[in-house]
């Protein structure tokens, strides 16, 4: 009965049983268990273009394009010849190269508030080392952070807002000191309000404010312009560290990220994702004169053994090219805007209180009446619904984030038939989850 049974066992739920075994929670990355909408993950083998093709054989559509780094589609042929054409001159050499200058060089030129930036390779070093910058060259302690923004798992950064309202800080994470979460302040998105009585008591003492210009970490929630306007008179006015936390958005939302749709310089960028094209690779950069703090120049030390990898570089370089390319983000937004209109009108044909939003290539998918505003009115949503229909998709060979507090990803290979394809699949979707 115990081979039967084994032999009936779908790949993707034995090798989920087998990694639980050697992996904690059988994963790599937490929200790739399935936690929050229940199931077996799928394990990935291979993936092209807008697909990937789990364990049993399934093709999906793959609307999670790696978290936001596969903007140009999975395996595209120039990034693929890059990649190959930098591994046969070796993997990894402890010691300077030409390409590192090169992708250095067109960061600046396509985020113009970077002068200067230093190579990394995650997201989480990223804003990790943007915040002990802010705090060297300030030489205050105090850091905001603001409410359903995710800036990786650095220890200042896993907090939540604590009892003492506008002052301290709780961990959100065993292993956090209190006194560590206690020097960070988390303050509501979008609420002007709040800013300001916080920096006219605390201003002063704040090294850096960090946030998501558009946050896709609680689904996908806009910063107003208003908020973002008065964030950067009250971080200038008082010698604070303007950080925008650019990872997901950066050469996603646009070719110069969030900040050049805002028309707001920060005095840091952290950057990710995008410009590894699926490798690991991150940045973050900003003022000369505050990246001169940095080692080996200034006091603040930063490094890293595989910072500026030439087979990281080299996927990023050839991804920035393609994505440089005139009409590319153009392009790439009615691509993401025609399958956000269709879901709209299936949950509308299917009776399904729905909204959805969209900005470049990013996207959100919200089982409630309005696009939501802060974090508070993403929790307000209807999960169990969004669980119900991230399933049916699931079945029917789409692959949507499994979290209903996550953004979702279209790149250039979602071409109209895929996204079509989508629609109708959401079409039926939609209607087995009406109530
Ligand atoms: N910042 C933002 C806005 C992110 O979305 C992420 C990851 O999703 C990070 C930072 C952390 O990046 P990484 O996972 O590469 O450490």
């Amino acid at each position: 009965a115990g081979t039967l049974l084994q032999n009936s066992m779908s790949r993707n739920q034995s090798l989920f049983e087998r990694a639980q075994r050697t992996i904690p929670g059988g994963v790599n990355s937490p929200v790739r268990a399935f936690r929050s909408v229940g199931g077996t993950p799928r394990f990935i083998e291979r993936a092209e273009g807008p697909y990937f093709w789990d364990a049993d054989g399934q093709r999906y559509i793959d609307y999670i394009g790696s978290w936001g780094p596969m903007i140009v589609g999975h395996l595209h042929p120039e990034v693929l010849e890059a990649v190959q054409r930098s591994l046969t001159s070796g993997f990894s050499f402890g010691a300077p190269t030409e390409a590192e200058i090169e992708i250095a060089e067109e960061i600046c030129r396509l985020v113009p508030s970077i002068e200067q930036v230093r190579l990394v390779s995650s997201g989480t070093e990223a804003t990790m080392s943007a915040l002990r910058l802010a705090r060297g060259f300030t030489g205050r302690s105090r850091i905001v952070k603001f409410e359903g923004c995710y800036h990786g798992h650095a220890d200042s950064l896993l907090v939540k807002a604590g009892s003492g309202l506008l002052t301290f800080g709780n961990p959100t994470s065993a292993g956090v000191p209190p006194e560590v979460a206690r020097e960070t302040t988390v303050l509501e998105y979008n609420n002007v309000g709040q800013l300001r009585e916080f920096f006219a008591s605390l201003g002063d003492e704040t090294a850096a404010v960090i946030i998501e210009p558009i946050a896709g970490n609680m689904n996908l929630v806009r910063a107003t312009t208003e908020f973002l306007d008065v964030l950067r008179e009250l971080c200038t006015a008082h010698g604070t560290i303007l950080i925008f936390d650019e990872v997901m958005s950066g050469f996603r939302v646009a070719l110069g990220g969030a900040q050049a749709l805002f028309g707001i310089t920060p005095d840091l960028t952290c950057l990710g994702k995008v410009i590894g094209g699926g490798m690991p690779a991150a940045a973050f950069g900003g003022r000369r004169d505050v990246m001169a703090m940095l080692a080996p120049l200034g006091a603040v030390y930063q490094a890293g053994t595989l910072s500026g990898n030439p087979v990281a570089v080299a996927a990023g370089l050839a991804t920035l090219r393609i994505i440089s390319r005139p009409g590319f983000h153009d392009d790439l937004s009615r691509r993401t805007e025609r399958l956000v209109a269709g879901l709209v009108e299936a949950a509308r044909a299917a009776g399904v209180p729905f909204a959805a939003d969209s900005i470049g290539g990013m996207f959100g998918l919200y089982f409630a009446e309005r696009i939501p505003k802060s974090f508070a009115e993403v929790t307000q949503s209807d999960i169990p619904r969004f669980n119900a229909f991230f399933h049916k998709m699931l079945d029917a060979g789409v692959y949507f984030a499994p979290s209903a507090y996550e953004a979702g990803f279209v790149s250039s290979a979602h071409d109209d038939a895929v996204l079509d394809e989508t629609v109708a699949r959401a079409r039926a979707a939609f209607s087995a989850t009406a109530s």
